[in-house]
């Protein structure tokens, strides 16, 4: 009927590493129940503010800033469960997805953490009446797959992780088997032989059930169930002889991986169950054993992991609906883990010693591994890194390695205690589920849709249906068994009547046979038309069926091929996606590194700008106020230097009127000695004018040369014309005196002296030659400048017959630095005007020089104040 194009290939059972990469990603589900206080005065540190965050308040005994930590702390969830959360709303928000996956062909993993007392147990396995998630998730199952299981022993696991299929008769021998062996009913009849502990778990009205269900497979659930124990693994569901003497201490198992990457537990029992029940009473039985062992064994439980194994094997029904297909290779095997972890405090709660302290250790290390490879984990899926994840560590993280590495849906979810006690444990626990949400996990695809066409089950079933009820329209009893019913069909005939003939003139017994025989072979005959009527009207329908089957399965194999070409784009779509996400992602993470370090440095300038404006402001300030200062001050040298030259002027003019006074004085008595001694003298001098005057042309001159050298101060000297030698200019005679140590200069205006006569130390003889005497002396000026003075005099004849000079002029030639002259003037502008007596002591090296060459008068009466007339050098203010 099927045409061997639709054959499906090779359906892998669970995700092969050869199968296109699944680029969907889900984070780990986390979530969180908190259980009620034991007793209601406990003081409790945990609220939930939100149905997805709870709030954790340091107890009042601990110093909660002693590490840093805050006072109140807030931790974020995919959900929170309340105290009032019941069994069933739990289920239905964490467990009933991971079922219904499971159905569906898809790995799940579930398992609850959180300290010894939580509640972890609790909610995984709840109390008589409440029932918790592990029997509620197998009662959903056999909800959904009831009607559609297998016969036992149909699906039968190899040793290597894998499902075969046996034959018909194979399973039912083995069935007969079992039934001999144990002697015990397929099903436990009713929920009144189960243990009352774990009796009314699930209330009928509370039953869920899967949709989407596919009816026409095959479906067959197995358990398992283990427990590591200091990083051994044991089973709980293994026989063991019912023989104490014979018991011999439990065998740890080893973890292997099959060929397609899945973790499993090598020799581990597998139970095929058939109902809720049956499949709890298994469980059941394991944690008995495991009870028994820990007492046995003096091991603590909660320092124990258990997972409990659901494994759900499905296989398409043939193409006529009625038996599984018998091809390996359709197999779908998907299983889902419920594991109960150990409590995660970091010490024992009862008193740890010896082994058990370092069984102790060896729990937390195990939970300290999931830790580290959930940091790894979301370290590799953050930075895009690839550091190995170190699932082999520990036996319960090896085990869980496929669910993180291959895919499948993770959950967890985090038991919390809200007693003040657990408060330091609660927060460790916080952070571990703080970043397990972190991690993402890929997300399991569908699994696809077996090549015959849907509807198997039913059509089988409607044709059965159909049959029997047209036999049983024939009339007697109906079974869908086709010879019983014939039997019985044959024996539904009208009965023969006696046949026996004693009497030969019985004429009525072989009429009543003939009649009956004729009767039947009517029947036979309308019989015989009935059948060939409905077989041919069933060859139509069939045939009819069969049409649009193939009709329908053209159209299938159409759609497929166009399924198949969609979902290669889709993968090509996917996957460029997760590249570009991949990038994206990692670009966002470089944005936010540049953005920090762009604030920083933003940060960094605005400070820099903000000092550079400061000090500009200051600059500014200082600046003006050195402006202000300047001002002030020049003012203030304006106003002294006008304040001292004022002084100046008036004192020298008060010393010039006193001089004068002086000279007065002087030439009065001069007067007088004159006149004492020309009255011994035989004639008399021309009347001279009471004030002495000075020749016309130095009168002349002198004006002009005022402002440039100190104004001489009058001679007081008599002036005797007839004693010259010479009058007429250029017959004049010179005596040019200019002592050795004097520097030629480069002034322009040099003296030019004709035919003088040139002495570097004045004598009488030369004198007496000359009628005009010149004395060039060189001094440093106030500014630094050398000065030369030319002082000029006339020779008279002493009556002694001797020379006298008498001083008349002085010529100033001096150099000045156009620049430096103000400066350097300011700089003397400041000295203090001298004293009177200082000012007698200015006497200067020039009147020095000029008594030597007036001592050469020898014999002079004459003091040297006569006829030197020095001056008192000017100094400028
Ligand atoms: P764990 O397995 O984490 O050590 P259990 O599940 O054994 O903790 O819980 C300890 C005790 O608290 C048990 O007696 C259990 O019945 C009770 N308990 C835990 N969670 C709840 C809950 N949500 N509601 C009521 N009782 C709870
Ligand atoms: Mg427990």
């Amino acid at each position: 009927m099927k045409p061997p194009s639709l054959r499906k290939g090779k359906t892998p059972r669970r995700p092969a590493p050869k199968k296109p990469y699944n680029n969907q990603k889900d984070p780990v589900g986390v979530y969180c129940r908190v259980r009620p206080l034991s007793c209601d005065d406990e003081e409790c540190c945990i609220e939930v503010i939100h149905n997805t965050t709870i709030q954790l308040h340091a107890p009042d005994g601990l110093k909660a800033n002693r590490n840093g930590e805050y006072k109140e702390t807030q931790y974020s969830f995919k959900k929170v469960f309340g105290i009032k959360t019941t069994q069933m709303e739990l289920f239905e928000d964490v467990s009933k997805p991971l079922v219904d996956d499971v159905i569906h062909g898809k790995n799940g993993l579930l398992f609850t953490y959180g300290v010894t007392g939580s509640g972890k147990t609790y909610t995984m396995t709840g109390s008589a009446g409440q029932g918790g998630l592990l029997p509620r998730s197998l009662d959903m199952i056999f909800n959904s797959i009831g009607p559609y299981q297998a016969k036992r022993f149909v699906f039968k696991p190899d040793d290597k992780n894998g499902m075969e299929i046996q034959n018909q008769v194979d399973a039912l021998l083995e069935r007969q088997k079992r039934d001999s062996q144990q002697n015990v009913p397929k099903t436990p009849s009713s929920r009144q032989r189960l243990d009352p502990e774990f009796a009314d778990m699930i209330r009928p009205e509370e039953a869920c059930k899967a949709d989407g269900v596919d009816e026409d497979s095959s479906y067959s659930v197995f358990v398992s169930y283990i427990e590591i124990y200091n990083n051994y693994i044991y089973d709980l569901l293994e026989e063991t002889p019912v023989d104490p003497l014979k018991a011999k201490p439990p065998q740890s198992k080893i973890l292997r991986e099959d060929q397609n990457h899945n973790m499993y537990v090598a020799g581990c029992t597998e139970v095929e169950v058939k109902s809720t029940d049956e499949a709890f009473d298994v469980f059941w039985k394991g944690q008995k054993k495991r009870r028994i062992a820990n007492t046995q064994l003096n091991r603590e439980s909660s320092r124990s992991h258990s997972v409990f194994i659901i494994k759900l094997a499905q296989a398409p029904l043939d193409a006529d609906g009625d038996n599984v297909l018998q091809d390996k290779n359709q197999v779908t095997v998907s299983q889902l883990c419920l594991v109960d972890l150990a409590g995660s405090e970091r010490t024992s709660r009862t008193r740890a010693e010896g082994s058990r302290l370092r069984e102790a250790g060896n729990i937390n290390q195990s939970l300290m591994t999931l830790r580290t490879c959930m940091e790894v984990l979301r370290e590799n899926q953050m930075c895009g890194t690839n550091k190995m994840v170190p699932y082999r560590d520990s036996k319960v993280t090896h085990f869980f390695k496929n669910y993180f590495d291959g895919e499948g849906k993770v959950r967890m979810i985090v038991c919390v205690n809200p007693k003040a006690d657990d408060y330091e444990e609660t927060l460790l626990v916080m952070r571990f589920a703080e970043m397990t949400q972190e991690v993402e996990v890929a997300r399991p695809v569908d699994r696809p849709i077996c090549g015959f066409a849907p509807g198997r089950r039913q059509r089988n079933l409607a044709f059965k249906d159909e049959l029997s009820r047209r036999l049983e329209e024939r009339g007697g009893p109906v079974d869908t068994e086709i010879p019983a019913a014939l039997n019985q069909l044959l024996q539904s005939f009208p009965p023969l009547p006696p046949c026996e003939i004693s009497d030969p003139s019985d004429d009525q017994t072989l009429p009543r046979l003939i009649e009956a025989l004729e009767r039947r072979h009517r029947m036979r005959q309308s019989m015989i038309d009935e059948y060939n009527r409905t077989a041919n009207m069933l060859k139509s329908m069939l045939q009819e069926m069969d049409g649009s089957l193939m009709n329908k399965e053209n159209y299938i194999h159409q759609q497929q091929g166009q399924l198949g070409e969609k979902d290669k784009c889709i993968q090509d779509q996917k996957s460029e996606i997760d590249r570009l996400e991949k990038k994206a992602k990692m670009l966002e993470y470089k944005i936010d590194i540049l953005q920090k370090t762009t604030n920083i440095y933003e940060e960094d300038k605005r400070t820099l700008q903000h000092e550079l404006e400061s000090r500009e402001h200051r600059l500014a300030r200082e600046q003006s106020e050195k402006k202000r200062m300047e001002a002030r001050m020049q003012g203030m040298v304006y106003d002294t230097k006008l304040q001292w030259e004022k002084e100046c002027e008036r004192r020298v003019n008060a010393k010039q009127l006193e001089m004068q006074n002086k000279l007065w004085v002087k030439d009065e008595k001069l007067k007088q000695l004159k006149a004492i001694v020309t009255e011994s003298r035989p004639e008399n001098p021309p009347a001279r004018p009471e004030k002495p005057q000075r020749p016309s042309r130095e009168k002349d001159r002198l004006p002009a040369k005022r402002s440039a050298s100190p104004s001489p101060v009058p001679t007081g000297a008599p002036v005797r014309p007839h004693h010259r030698r010479s009058h007429s200019a250029g017959n004049e005679r010179w005596v040019d005196h200019k002592p050795v140590t004097n520097v030629e200069l480069d002034t322009v205006m040099q003296p030019n002296l004709p035919n003088s006569i040139k002495v570097s130390t004045p004598s009488e003889k030369a004198l007496s030659k000359a009628d005009k005497y010149v004395l060039t002396h060189q001094e440093v000026a106030s500014d630094g400048e050398i000065q030369t003075k030319l002082i000029k005099g006339e020779v008279f004849k002493t009556r002694s017959g001797g020379q006298a000079v008498q001083f008349t002029d002085i010529e100033t030639l001096k150099q000045e630095n156009p620049t430096a002259s103000s400066r350097k003037r300011r700089s003397s502008e400041n000295q203090p005007p001298q004293g009177d007596g200082n000012m007698q002591g200015g006497w200067t090296d020039v009147e020095n020089r000029c008594s030597v060459a007036v001592e050469m008068r020898a014999g002079s009466n004459l003091g040297p104040g006569y006829q030197h007339h020095g001056y008192q050098k000017r100094r400028k203010p």
